[in-house]
């Protein structure tokens, strides 16, 4: 590893770089516990710039970490020791909005909610849209495989990349996929990047599939005294042939601590919330939200609060993406965990969350996207001590374990990073393991790409 023989390169090349620690020490965090002060901070603003970063990097063995808005919840963006942050922020210009095609094509800094607003001026929709969305980037979407309430009706960020650039870690720049729907002509390249959490090449564009903009969205609220009784209402909803645009699951602890934070008109008795939203033609939608309200009802509602306005609607969501802020302010420091199952686990899921929380005595709230059975149990530290933190890791092992009992997965939609990196092998067999690794060394074989992190 030569960090200056690195560094003299970078210079030589006139690209822009930090190294004082008061400059470069933001970078040590993301939205996970962890931290790592990085040796260096890279801006670059287009492809070439990357490629001879990597380049660089390869030659001289310095381990690079691509980053977008640093919002990962997996500790993604934590620095391997030694290494350099690759700084994504600055490639942020939408290429092209291409009406007839349906698509967009990207730079991997443009934060997911520009994309939003940009192209729903045009009467498009791109669904996905992580609770991060005014804050994540598209490359870092692209690179968890993000989701978000959206996806239960629309898919994850993978079903809306139809084509990408990459640089290796040899500084080598590909392309594969374009503007066209079918395509089934050589390995499908595009999926191993996907999710790849930024391990095998950097993106440094993407072109996004488009939809139509719904007619209109209408939001409701339904308030329970029983929390099984909300969760169960999810399965209920599915089983009557009706798919949500979101269907998302609240606590009461969760609706509580949203409430003290951004009030939304929550109820602070109630044991559970389902924060609901149907979209479509407007005379569909009103059929569906009559059938959802009856289905929410007949499961134990005690009360069904349609949002009146789009004002009353964008409350609620605003309240519901804010959740991880109104968490933070209420406890020394929290872990969020993003077991996902099948979505006829969910009640058990939740259940069996609660139970491993109150026996290791850990107060915990639980909201998730409930429509796709990805649920997001967050532990709520007060004191820190050495004593807490040991019974946040049983507790989470045993959240973890319930999950793959129950059929589910270790992450829905936040990635392995570097937090559940020790969990895989729980997952995964030693062959599939391997195999992944023999991935891993065949695309980046001095291991200079987020060494830290996944594997
Ligand atoms: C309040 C809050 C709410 C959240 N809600 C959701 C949610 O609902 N759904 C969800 O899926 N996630 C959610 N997240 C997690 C996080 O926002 C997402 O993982 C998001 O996709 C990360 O984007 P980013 O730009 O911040 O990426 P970063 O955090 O900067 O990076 C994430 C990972 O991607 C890699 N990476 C970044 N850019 C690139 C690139 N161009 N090429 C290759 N690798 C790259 C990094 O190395 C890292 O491993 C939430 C986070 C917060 C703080």
């Amino acid at each position: 590893m030569d960090l200056s023989g690195f560094l003299s390169v970078i210079q030589v090349k006139r690209l822009e770089v930090q190294t004082d620690p008061q400059d470069t020490s933001c970078y040590s965090y993301d939205a996970s516990n962890l931290e790592s002060l990085p040796a260096a901070v890279i801006f670059v603003k287009n492809t070439q710039e990357v490629s001879t970063v990597l380049e660089a990097a390869n030659y001289f063995k310095i381990p690079v970490t691509p980053r977008g808005a640093g919002t990962s919840l997996a500790g993604g963006t934590i620095v391997a020791p030694g290494g350099v942050v690759l700084s994504l922020t600055q490639m942020n210009k939408i290429l092209e909005i291409d009406e007839e095609n349906l698509t967009a094509t990207v730079q991997p800094g443009v934060i997911t909610f520009d994309l939003h607003r940009a192209v729903e001026k045009l009467g498009l929709f791109y669904p996905p849209d992580p609770g991060s969305v005014k804050m994540s980037t598209l490359g870092g979407n692209i690179a968890v495989n993000a989701g978000g309430p959206h996806c239960f009706k629309y898919g994850v960020t993978k079903d809306y990349v139809l084509g990408m650039e990459v640089v290796q870690a040899n500084g080598k720049v590909i392309r594969f996929g374009g503007k066209y729907i079918k395509n089934v002509s050589g390995l499908d390249l595009g999926s191993l990047f996907i999710g790849s959490e930024g391990i095998l090449g950097v993106v440094t564009e993407a072109t996004l599939r488009l939809i139509p903009l719904p007619e209109i969205q209408r939001t409701l609220l339904a308030v329970y005294n029983d929390l099984d009784a909300a969760s169960e209402t999810v399965s209920d909803i599915v089983r009557n042939k009706i798919v949500p645009a979101t269907l998302e699951l609240m606590d009461q602890v969760s609706m509580q601590l949203i409430e003290k934070a951004r009030p939304a008109n929550l109820p602070l008795d109630a044991a559970a919330g389902l924060l609901i939203a149907v979209d479509g033609p407007a005379d569909q939608v009103a059929k569906e939200m009559k059938v959802v309200e009856a289905i929410c009802l007949r499961n134990g509602a005690r009360e069904v609060r349609v949002a009146r306005d789009d004002a009353e609607q964008e409350k609620l969501w605003e309240g519901r993406r804010s959740a991880n802020g109104a968490m933070s302010q209420n406890c020394k420091a929290f872990i969020v965990e993003d077991t996902s199952v099948p979505r006829t686990m969910l009640p058990e899921m939740v259940r069996r969350i609660k139970e491993i929380a109150g026996r290791y005595n850990i107060p915990c709230a639980v909201l998730g996207h409930s429509g796709d059975g990805n649920v997001h149990p967050h532990l709520l530290l007060q004191e820190l001590t050495e004593d807490e933190w040991a019974r946040a890791d049983k507790a989470v092992d045993e959240i973890f374990r319930a999950a793959l009992d129950l059929g589910g997965t270790l992450t829905g939609e936040h990635g392995i990073g570097l937090v559940k990196k020790k969990y895989l092998n729980w997952q995964f067999s030693s062959d599939a393991l391997e195999l992944m690794r023999l991935l891993k060394v065949t695309l980046d074989p001095n291991n200079i790409l987020n060494p830290n992190v996944l594997l």
